[in-house]
């Protein structure tokens, strides 16, 4: 029977470090969140958001604009915020308004208070091994895996998803660690190959959103199962493997809910104190 990767214990062994990094610091650490109109598919995140940052006495201020706001009023608040001495990190918090360009949001803001990792150039470090910020929810997958043990040197690594905030950066950084990576996506599944690619796999990064879509069966004996995915079946969260059955081959897994998610805020508050360790100088 797998161990399980509880990314609620390992968030806690995390934010004690937070706690003493934000007590070296000369400023406190202070993030600005931006939503835009009803956003209430953010309301969890923001929730989880404003209680970490309480917890690890970083300021989190809330600002919101009229679902009216049109891209370039967007635009140039976060400009605002770019400017504004106080805030040393940003979040823009999705969805936004359909009518809005996610990327030409987010492209506008300073990298150096991009802590989602999300702008180009913290993107390029990604990819040249230089990062300052890393996208939070691939951080996360990272320091479970790492929680796991395994030595990823030339392991087979099996990616299902290529998002830009979870499976594009992971292959990078799982390239970082000389595993060899494999990313499949509806293209993968479509073309009948997706059950293959899982039976080899030796460390699973699954971030689809789609409940029960790895069978347990394919999952090779003792591989390491990260479950990204969110699903709500019938009231209750799943993730996209078939837990009951994979967990009787993994060697570890991640529960949904209870893994990945809570680890991801404590990543978010990571980059944040970061950001303002880089901008005291
Ligand atoms: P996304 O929604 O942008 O993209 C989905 C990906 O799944 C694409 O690469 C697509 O090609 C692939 N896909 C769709 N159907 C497939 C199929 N049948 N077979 C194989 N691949 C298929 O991805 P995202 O934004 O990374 O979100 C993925 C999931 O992860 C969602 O459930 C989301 O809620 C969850 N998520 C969780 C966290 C967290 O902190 N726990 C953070 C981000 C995303």
């Amino acid at each position: 029977m797998a161990i399980l990767l509880e990314g609620r214990h390992i968030a806690e062994k995390v934010k004690e470090d937070i706690r003493l990094k934000v007590l070296s610091l000369k400023i406190r650490p202070s993030l600005a969140s931006l939503m835009v109109g009803d956003n209430s598919g953010a309301v969890s995140y923001v929730k989880s958001q404003a209680k970490a940052a309480e917890e690890l006495g970083v300021e989190y201020q809330i600002h919101k604009l009229s679902s009216s706001s049109s891209q370039e009023d967007i635009i140039g608040f976060v400009r605002k915020l770019n400017n504004d001495k106080s805030v040393n990190g940003i979040i823009i918090q999705n969805p936004l308004p359909e009518k809005i360009d996610y990327k030409a949001v987010s492209f506008s803001m300073d990298p150096e208070k991009d802590i989602e990792g999300v702008h180009p150039a913290n993107i390029a470090g990604i990819i040249t091994g230089r990062a300052k910020f890393i996208p939070c929810t691939a951080y996360a997958v990272m320091e479970l895996i790492s929680a796991s043990g395994i030595n990823l040197y030339g392991k087979e690594a099996v990616i299902v998803g290529h998002s830009s905030i979870v499976g594009k950066p992971l292959v990078f950084l799982l390239l970082d660690k000389l595993a060899t990576v494999t990313i499949c996506h509806i293209g993968t599944s479509q073309a009948g190959k997706l059950e293959d690619h899982i039976r080899r796999a030796e460390v699973l990064v699954v971030a689809v959103g789609k409940a029960n879509l790895i069978k347990g069966e394919w999952i090779k004996e003792g591989a390491v199962v990260i479950d990204v995915g969110i699903n709500r079946v019938n009231g209750k969260i799943v993730g996209d493997v078939e837990f009951s059955a994979a967990e009787k081959k993994a060697a570890f897994i991640t529960p949904v809910p209870g893994g990945v998610g809570p680890l991801t805020v404590a990543m978010l508050m990571r980059n944040l104190v970061e950001a303002a360790r880089l901008q005291q100088g």
